[in-house]
Parts: structure tokens; C-alpha cells; sequence
């Protein structure tokens, strides 16, 4: 009873905001019910009505101060795991991905020499893939990071061989790849082929224990503005990927678009 009359405050006081241009009329409601006005959940609750799709609405608002305590916990980590990075949110030319660390010597899996992570990515890659490998797993790397210069030869050469059209279903133009972060990973085939494989798997059911999730799921074209990639992992942290798992359908863009509204 308690959990649902502050749902109701809070759905209210959103009500009202949204109305009336203005907080002062949800302050007054709140302070009308006698319950002290608790402006983080106004903001949560605003960002997640006007930005998520319905279904995953209530989970977030039914549940405010567990989903409160988890956000504080992913605010601790460095917001650069957190960057969105797509059509719409581009990274300049001189966006810093912080230490980057070689692939080569480590005792990883590489379909190429000179690839490079950020460093904790890598670890967090090191360690999952130690982990998978003693299950008899066989996973490689097939592309990491990638600088704003090398997506600047990558997307022309498509275009070149598709058309831009087709090319920007698949291929982000420069400053629109995650791979410029730093901090994420192409598995093995770089195909859906890798779907299904007992290697996409054990990813699908274990990458979020070591902070990485999948950017590019099935069905959400329009969402995130890529087709379905199996093969592509982000590292948003331990702490992130549970937030993602537990309050937003597993989907990373939801993700990230509430904590880029939440802290913009
Ligand atoms: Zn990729």
C-alpha cells in the first residue's frame, strides 16, 4: 500500500510537472500529502515516462528506491564506460579512450595483430575469456578499438561497395562507432553465423558477470539504428550491466539514454 501511494505521488507530481510547466505544483502536491518531496525520483521518474517504452516503465517506478540505490552504485563508476556513441550522439576526432592496452602477447585469441582495449576492458576481457576457455570455449578477437581515422576508411570503402544507403545499416560513420571508446569487442566470425554457436551462448548467459553486454540485440533495429549483431560486446561495467539487466530489458541503449538524460 505504502509502495503504491508513493508511485502515485510520484506518478502525480510528474503529471503535474509535465502540465504545468513547472515544479512548484508537484512540491505543493507532495507537500500536500505529507510526504517530503523527493526530487530525485521526480527527475528519475520524468526521464524514464518521456524516454522508455512502457513496458519497462513500471519496473523502474514500482520499484524507486531499489532502482535509486542501484543508480547511485553505477554513478560511482567513470562515466566513460557510460557514452553514447551513435548516429545521434557523435564522438569528435580527438575523443580520448584513455590507456589503451596491445592484444598482442597476452595470451588472448586475435584474428589480426595490433589490436588494442582500454585497459580495463582488457582486464575485464582477460578475465572472461580465461573463464570461457577453461569451459573448452573458443573465442577471438576479431576487431577492438578502432580511431575516428580508421572508421573514416572503413565507412568509405563500404559506401564505395554498397552504397550509403546499405552502408548505414551496418557500418557507423565516423564518430557514430562504440569501437572509438575503446571498450568494445567483435567476436570470432563478425556474422550472425556466431548466433546459436555454444561460444555466443555462453556470452549471451555469462558477459554481463564481467560488465559487458551485448549493444545491437535482435529486434531493436530502430532503436539502437543497427541491424542485429550477435558478435559485438560493450564493457559498461559489472556494476552496469546488472543495472541494464535488472531495470531495462537487457537493452544497453536504454541504458545509456537514461544515464546520459539523468546526468545531462
Ligand atoms: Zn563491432
Amino acid at each position: 500500500m505504502r509502495s503504491f501511494s508513493k508511485l502515485a505521488i510520484v506518478l502525480l507530481a510528474l503529471f503535474l510537472a509535465l502540465a504545468c510547466h513547472g515544479k512548484e505544483k508537484a512540491v505543493q502536491q507532495a507537500a500536500a500529502a505529507e510526504e517530503p518531496v523527493d526530487e530525485v525520483a521526480i527527475r528519475i521518474a520524468s526521464i524514464v515516462v518521456s524516454q522508455l517504452p512502457e513496458d519497462m516503465q513500471g519496473n523502474i517506478l514500482d520499484n524507486m528506491e531499489a532502482f535509486k540505490a542501484d543508480l547511485a552504485g553505477v554513478l560511482e563508476e567513470e562515466s566513460r564506460f557510460f557514452i553514447i556513441a551513435d548516429k545521434t550522439h557523435l564522438l569528435t576526432e580527438d575523443y580520448n579512450p584513455g590507456e589503451l592496452v596491445a592484444l598482442d602477447g597476452k595470451g588472448i585469441r586475435v584474428n589480426k595483430k595490433g589490436m588494442k582495449l582500454e585497459k580495463t576492458t582488457f582486464e575485464a576481457l582477460k578475465k572472461m575469456l580465461d573463464d570461457s576457455a577453461k569451459e573448452g570455449l573458443s573465442l577471438m578477437v576479431s576487431s577492438a578499438y578502432r580511431d575516428y581515422k580508421y572508421q573514416v576508411g572503413l565507412y568509405n570503402y563500404y559506401i564505395s561497395k554498397y552504397g550509403k544507403e546499405k552502408t548505414d545499416t551496418f557500418s557507423a560513420p565516423p564518430g557514430a562507432s562504440q569501437h572509438q571508446l575503446g571498450t568494445v569487442i567483435d567476436f570470432n566470425d563478425v556474422e550472425n553465423t556466431f548466433a546459436g554457436t555454444k561460444e555466443e551462448r555462453w556470452l549471451t548467459e555469462n558477459a554481463w558477470k564481467y560488465g559487458f553486454s551485448l549493444s545491437f540485440p535482435k529486434g531493436y533495429e530502430s532503436v539502437t539504428g543497427y541491424d542485429w549483431e550477435s558478435w559485438h560486446f560493450r564493457y559498461v561495467t559489472r556494476r552496469g550491466a546488472e543495472f541494464q539487466k535488472k531495470y531495462f530489458n537487457n537493452i544497453q541503449h536504454y541504458m545509456l539514454l537514461f544515464l546520459d538524460s539523468y546526468r545531462n
